[in-house]
C-alpha cells in the first residue's frame, strides 16, 4: 500500500498542469510544507502545500472546504482537500487566482524564478525558502524515480541546462599577427590571445563553454579561412566570435556580422551593447558585411558569427580606456554579449 505521499507522486505525475516545468519544484515544495505527507495537514485533509482557505481557491471549480488548525503560527483556517486531484487543482487555482501571484507564468520555465516569485507574493517568508526546497529535491528525484516516473525528471528547466558552446577564433595568424599597437606594445593575435584566456577563465560563470581557435598559415587566404571554420563546425558551437581589434585612424567599437543572418545579427547587436557598456568607447554601430575586410570569415560558417573590433590600437584615447579597463572587462563585455544573444536565439 503506497503512502500517502507516494500517492500523491502517483497521481500529479499523472496530471496535467499549466507549466510541466514546474511539477518537480512545487512536489518538492509540498515535501517541504507537509515533510513529505507527515503533516496533520497533509494527513488529515490532504493539505499538502499549507494552503490557506482562501475563496478563490474554488472560484472556477469546487476544490477545497475551509477547517480551522492549528499551525506553529496559531489558529487559521485553511484548505481541507478531499483528495490527491482536488489538492492538485487547488494549488493551481490559489494561485492562478491570486492577484498577488499575478505573472507567474512568465516563470513557467524558471522553477526558481518561480518560487521567488511565490515568495514575493506572500506565499512564504522564509527568506531561505528556495534553499529549503531545493534541499530536498534529490530525495524527490529518488523517490519519483523510484516510483516509475522518470519522464518528471525530464522536465526541462530542471535539468543542468547544458552549457552554451563559443567558439572563439583568433584573428590572424602567427606569421601574420594583424594590426600592431603601438600604445598596447602588442599586436592582435597575441593581444586577442590575453583576451581568451581571460574569457576562459569567466566563462563558468556564464554557463559557457568556450574553445579557442585559431588560423593557420602557409596557404592562400581564403583556404586558410575555410579550414579554420571547418575545424569550428565539426566542434558545433552556438556562436563564433572572430577577434580582433581595429586601426587606421579612427576611434570606438564596431562589431561586424554576415549581412542577412537574423542571428548573426542578433548576436552582433548584443555583443556591442555589452562592449558599449563595459568599454564606454564611441559606438561605431554594428556593420553588415557580405563583402569586403572580414566577410570571408562571417560567411563562413553556418553557425552565427561576428567579428570584433572593440576599439582602435591606434588611438591613444581608446588604447588608455583599454590599459584602465583590463583585458578582463573586453573578456567579460564579450561573454555578456555572447550569452545575450544565445539566449536569445
Ligand atoms: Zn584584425
Amino acid at each position: 500500500m503506497p503512502s500517502n505521499w507516494e500517492q500523491l507522486i502517483h497521481t500529479y505525475a499523472q496530471s496535467t498542469i499549466p507549466a510541466p516545468d514546474l511539477k518537480l519544484i512545487t512536489l518538492a515544495q509540498w515535501a517541504l510544507e507537509s515533510n513529505f505527507g507527515t503533516s496533520k495537514l497533509a494527513t488529515e485533509h490532504l493539505n499538502f502545500a499549507g494552503l490557506k482557505f482562501r475563496a478563490r481557491i474554488n472560484r472556477d471549480q469546487h476544490y477545497a472546504e475551509p477547517v480551522d488548525y492549528l499551525a506553529h503560527d496559531g489558529w487559521d483556517t485553511y484548505c481541507k482537500f478531499a483528495s490527491h486531484q482536488d489538492l492538485i487543482g487547488g494549488y493551481w487555482a490559489f494561485i492562478n487566482n491570486g492577484a498577488m501571484y499575478d505573472g507567474w507564468d512568465a516563470y513557467a520555465e524558471d522553477p526558481a524564478g518561480y518560487i521567488g516569485h511565490l515568495q514575493r507574493g506572500g506565499y512564504a517568508e522564509d527568506p531561505n525558502y528556495l534553499s529549503k526546497i531545493r534541499s530536498v529535491l534529490p530525495r524527490i528525484r529518488q523517490q519519483v524515480d523510484d516510483l516509475g516516473h522518470a519522464a518528471l525528471l525530464q522536465a526541462g528547466a530542471l535539468q543542468p541546462r547544458a552549457k552554451f558552446r563559443l567558439a572563439v577564433l583568433i584573428g590572424h595568424n602567427s606569421h601574420a599577427k594583424g594590426a600592431h599597437s603601438d600604445h598596447l606594445m602588442v599586436s592582435e593575435w597575441p593581444y586577442n590571445q590575453r583576451v581568451y584566456r581571460h574569457m576562459a577563465e569567466l566563462a563558468p560563470e556564464f554557463e559557457i563553454e568556450p574553445k579557442q581557435f585559431f588560423r593557420h598559415p602557409g596557404k592562400p587566404y581564403e583556404d586558410e579561412i575555410k579550414e579554420a571554420y571547418a575545424l569550428v563546425d565539426t566542434w558545433g558551437p552556438d556562436a563564433i566570435l572572430e577577434l580582433h581589434f581595429n586601426s587606421g585612424g579612427g576611434r570606438g567599437t564596431e562589431t561586424l556580422y554576415w549581412g542577412g543572418s537574423a542571428k548573426g545579427e542578433v548576436l552582433a547587436r548584443a555583443v556591442q551593447r555589452a562592449l558599449l557598456t563595459e568599454l564606454g568607447l564611441s559606438n561605431r554601430g554594428i556593420k553588415d558585411r557580405r563583402t569586403g575586410r572580414g566577410s570571408s570569415s562571417l560567411g563562413a560558417s553556418a553557425h552565427p558569427t561576428i567579428l570584433t573590433e572593440p576599439f582602435f590600437g591606434d588611438s591613444a584615447n581608446d588604447c588608455a580606456k583599454m590599459v584602465s579597463v583590463g583585458e578582463d572587462t573586453l573578456a567579460r563585455a564579450y561573454l555578456i554579449g555572447a550569452r545575450d544573444a544565445m539566449e536569445e536565439f
